[in-house]
């Protein structure tokens, strides 16, 4: 398989240079030449079969030619050996045709695991071949952090630095990060707000030279090797409530668009889906777009769903392409327009094109308060605010018949605080994180200049 960036002026790659790649360097994203497809006798002979066996069919095509498939099937077999059930992704039946697809049994707690334990051993695999290290460079706000940590500890061939908002992430969030003992793991507590950490991320590979000594990789949720992965799971909840012989609807909670379209990637595959339900919270760029066909960008607000308070969507580009007819110039002009307006708006047909494929709806704070509420006196089932955004989108896009998978995108003993205010109970911690609050912390602390983050990244590594 080969890719192609969205932007069309950057040289067409194969999966291991597009993985350490992240953006193409015309400023686009990277997608397939051409999409692959798994027909319906195919599909269904996948029923039953374990999730790593799902994994291997759906992830396979995209990385032809860059591993061989013996290799791909026991990395994924390896990376899901961390997660704490042996069904990694288990449906939960909430009654009336709706399920919970629980994404949050990676080691941090949430879905963001299911790919990036994926790709931290793809990552280390590339680089070993190559014989090559590289130092991922990361600004989190909290819960990527950890979940890249999580991806990279111990990997010979890689190191990771993360840069995060000191006093500004809760004791949890900071210490999934900070007691991680591995020596390849660097913490720094920035003295500013994550807008700083990022801006400092943003600097460190904006200097070429500095990318180049200290060899800097992004693991951001553009990368495209994040997007594949996920869409093994919407074919393993498909298949498990009657795909492909009925069509499923999908609800998913969304923010930087990374998980919905590794749906429509899965759609793209051949699974028939009923219909793909996105759910912002308060900030709604996305549900705007794709409800109006107008894209613009507004102020990010601090929500009870934070994984989710996102400006502009920054994996849109890869639908927009596809919605445009895969006309790069055409992209290209749309993008240099909002990116100098801040506002844009795409013709009628493609609006057409867009609602044919999406319901989407936002969803406040209050509301998500109500929904977890409700999922716990109706199915006697907890659920984080991130996942009740979602919960809430199926309910009010419900189709008229056929189950609907709402995607739990964290567990809620992540976001304790939130869940016990709308619903009386405070998730514990899973007992393998029961002593984090006890276990020893390691950070360096760095004001927000990039002269001191430079420092750490031209440091030699132990
Ligand atoms: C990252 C995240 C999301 C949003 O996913 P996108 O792929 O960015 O749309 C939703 N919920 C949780 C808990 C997350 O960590």
């Amino acid at each position: 398989m080969k890719y192609v960036s969205t932007r069309g002026r950057a040289p067409v790659l194969p999966f291991d240079d597009v993985l350490l790649a992240g953006l193409a360097v015309d400023g686009g994203l990277y997608v397939p030449e051409a999409w692959p497809t798994l027909d319906t006798a195919r599909l269904r002979s996948l029923a039953g079969r374990s999730y790593v066996e799902v994994a291997t069919e759906v992830v396979w095509p995209f990385v032809e030619g860059a591993l061989d498939r013996d290799l791909l099937a026991s990395l994924l077999a390896d990376a899901y050996a961390t997660f704490d059930v042996p069904e990694v992704c288990p449906l939960v039946d909430l009654g009336g045709g709706t399920w919970l697809l629980e994404l949050f049994h990676g080691p941090t707690l949430a879905f963001k695991d299911v790919a990036l334990q994926v790709v931290g051993r793809l990552f280390d695999h590339v680089l070993a071949e190559r014989g090559e290290r590289r130092t991922i460079l990361v600004a989190t706000s909290g819960d990527t952090g950890s979940a890249a940590i999580e991806a990279c500890r111990g990997r010979e061939a890689l190191d990771i630095v993360v840069l995060f908002p000191a006093g500004r992430i809760s004791e949890v969030q900071r210490r999934q990060m900070t007691t991680v003992p591995d020596a390849n793991v660097h913490c720094l507590a920035v003295d500013g707000t994550f807008d700083d950490c990022q801006a400092l991320v943003k600097a460190c590979f904006a200097d070429a030279a500095l990318r180049a000594t200290a060899g800097l990789s992004a693991m951001n949720s553009i990368n495209w090797g994040r997007v594949v992965p996920q869409a093994a799971y919407y074919v393993t909840a498909a298949l498990a409530v009657g795909a492909p012989d009925r069509p499923v609807a999908f609800a998913v909670p969304s923010g930087n668009f990374g998980n919905v379209l590794a749906g429509d990637v899965a759609r793209r595959l051949g699974l028939p889906m009923e219909r793909l339900v996105v759910g912002t919270n308060r900030n709604d760029t996305l549900a705007r777009f794709l409800t109006t066909g107008v894209l613009e960008r507004r102020e990010v607000h601090a929500t009870t769903s934070p994984a989710m308070d996102v400006s502009v969507p920054s994996n849109l580009e890869r639908l927009l392409f596809e919605l445009l007819g895969r006309d790069a110039a055409a992209l290209d002009d749309l993008m240099a327009r909002f990116s100098a307006a801040g506002r844009v708006e795409v013709p009628p047909a493609v609006l057409e094109a867009v609602r044919t494929g999406f319901d989407a709806t936002r969803v406040d704070d209050d509301e998500v308060a109500e929904t977890m509420a409700a999922t716990l006196e109706r199915s006697g089932v907890v659920v984080d605010p991130h996942t009740a955004v979602g919960l809430a989108a199926a309910r009010r896009c419900r189709p008229d018949d056929g189950p609907v998978v709402a995607l739990s995108t964290a567990a809620p003993s992540k976001f304790p605080d939130a869940v016990e205010a709308a619903t009386g109970v405070r998730p514990p911690l899973p007992a393998r994180l029961a002593d984090l609050l006890h276990r020893p912390e390691r950070a360096t602390p760095v004001p927000a200049e990039l002269a001191a983050v430079r420092a750490v990244l031209e440091s030699p590594r132990p």
